[in-house]
């Protein structure tokens, strides 16, 4: 099919501020198009003050449904009619379906993250993760990690409290798994990293404005049967990922969970699986 709008095309998209680094669109369109399905998605960059109207707008245009990025994971949620128990535990939302005039919240990130994994043939179940970070993508994570049954998380963060408010969250609700915080130091790293399986960098260090660094600069806290993911994927190849390829471990960055939370927002808003494998190539083709 000719990607064109009809009278029918069903409406998806994004709203963010900003949203020129997003790919979402790139993935979501190449996909409708793909399966031949009369959708679009578009990006909207919108300030804090018209996020009301907009979700009223979009709810008067008929969307189907739209992901909601930085800063309005959080603030979006008053404006919603309902909220699945996943993004009720992790206190955010990215993904909002509409279900014959009601906007239903979910949060694909932690979902989207272990599907990556699962890419890589690495189960969660009975695992010890480390997590650098504790902002909303490391509460994702940490949350879907506790409903998939893995052994223990521990949770290092700058400030100590934001990785406390996770923790009484997983303790109150997901009490089958061990939960542990500390401060993010060189010496908290060496300890914990020590007896995990999977050490996770949630934070931006790394990214695109401090890409010489790393949250683990010295190689000797790694060991080569750790496997160590990055969430970032611009750069693909992280300093983290650079030291931790050279030290001998299995590394994952940020694409695979990019894809599969974007993956599981399309299915819930078309009611049909994305071509993954065609869209992972159009994904980890673009630098
Ligand atoms: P966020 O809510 O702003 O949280 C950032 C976290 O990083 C906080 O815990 C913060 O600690 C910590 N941090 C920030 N700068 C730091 C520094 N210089 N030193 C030590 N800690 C620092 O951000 P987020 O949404 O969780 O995103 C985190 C990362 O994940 C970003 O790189 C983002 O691009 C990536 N991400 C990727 C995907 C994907 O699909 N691959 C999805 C979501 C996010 P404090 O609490 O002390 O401030």
């Amino acid at each position: 099919m000719n990607h064109t709008i009809s009278t029918k095309t069903k409406l998806t998209g994004l709203i963010g501020h900003p949203v020129t680094q997003s790919l979402s669109h790139k993935m979501h369109n190449a996909a409708f198009q793909y399966l031949n399905l009369d959708y679009m998605y578009f990006p909207f960059d919108i300030q804090e003050k018209d996020l009301p109207n907009t979700v009223l707008g979009l709810k008067a245009l008929g969307f189907k449904g739209f992901n909601v990025t930085m800063p309005f994971k959080q603030t979006i949620m008053q404006y919603l009619d309902e909220i699945s128990k996943e993004a009720q535990l992790i206190g955010s939302v990215n993904t909002i379906v509409n279900c014959d005039g009601y906007f239903v919240g979910h949060n694909t990130d932690g979902k989207g993250f272990i599907q990556a994994l699962k890419d890589e043939n690495l189960d969660v179940g009975n695992k010890v993760f480390v997590l650098a970070g504790a902002g909303g993508a490391a509460r994702s994570i940490a949350v879907q990690l506790a409903l998939e049954g893995v052994e223990e998380l521990i949770i290092l963060n700058r400030t100590i409290e934001a990785a406390n408010r996770i923790a009484e969250v997983i303790r109150k609700n997901i009490s089958s798994c061990k939960i542990k915080t500390d401060d993010l130091s060189d010496k908290s790293l060496r300890k914990y990293v020590n007896g995990a399986d999977v050490f996770v960098n949630c934070t931006p260090i790394g990214m695109f404005s401090s890409q010489d660094k790393s949250v683990i600069e010295d190689s000797s806290i790694l060991r080569s049967d750790l496997a160590v993911c990055d969430l970032i994927y611009k750069p693909q190849q992280t300093r983290l990922l650079q030291i931790a390829e050279d030290k001998g471990c299995k590394t994952i960055n940020g694409l695979g969970m990019l894809l599969w939370q974007g993956a599981f927002a399309f299915e819930l808003w078309t009611g049909v699986p994305m071509p993954v494998s065609y869209i992972k190539e159009i994904l980890f083709q673009i630098k």
